[in-house]
């Protein structure tokens, strides 16, 4: 149901920043880390059913998946999973789509390391954002 409290506060963000401008909003560019594990559909869902009783009713909602960034707490090093991939291959091989990263994906820091220093501390981005509005 997480997908539900984002499209709310999608709609009503994006509503606040309309009526301020008088402006008619017609697409609403969302972006969203690859290891949210936010289903776009029920996203999308969502937003259809909020924006129905708000300003933005005719606003059509895109989801893009970005890549998943991470930045290290110890060195500063900031880096994606595609520079962590090779570490993770075991676990995605043993479990395949049922691995603990798919359900748990704050257990990345547990099986993989910051590529420079090593380090298991590093930060794992999950901001969801609104990359553009068109009017
Ligand atoms: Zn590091």
């Amino acid at each position: 149901m997480h997908e539900w409290a984002i499209a709310m506060s999608v709609v009503s963000s994006v509503e606040k920043w309309a009526l301020e401008r008088n402006a008619k909003v017609k697409k609403v560019l969302l972006s969203i880390p690859s290891l949210s594990m936010l289903e776009v559909e029920i996203l999308r869902e969502a937003f259809n059913v909020i924006k129905k009783d708000s300003k933005i009713a005719d606003a059509e909602l895109e989801v893009i998946v970005r890549d998943q960034n991470f930045s290290c707490r110890a060195c500063g090093n900031k880096f994606t999973l595609k520079d962590i991939r090779s570490q993770l291959e075991p676990i995605l091989r043993d479990f395949g789509e049922e691995n603990p990263l798919h359900v748990v994906p704050a257990l990345i820091t547990t099986f993989a390391k910051c590529p420079k220093c090593s380090s298991h501390d590093f930060e794992v981005d999950s901001s969801i954002k609104v990359e553009a509005v068109e009017i």
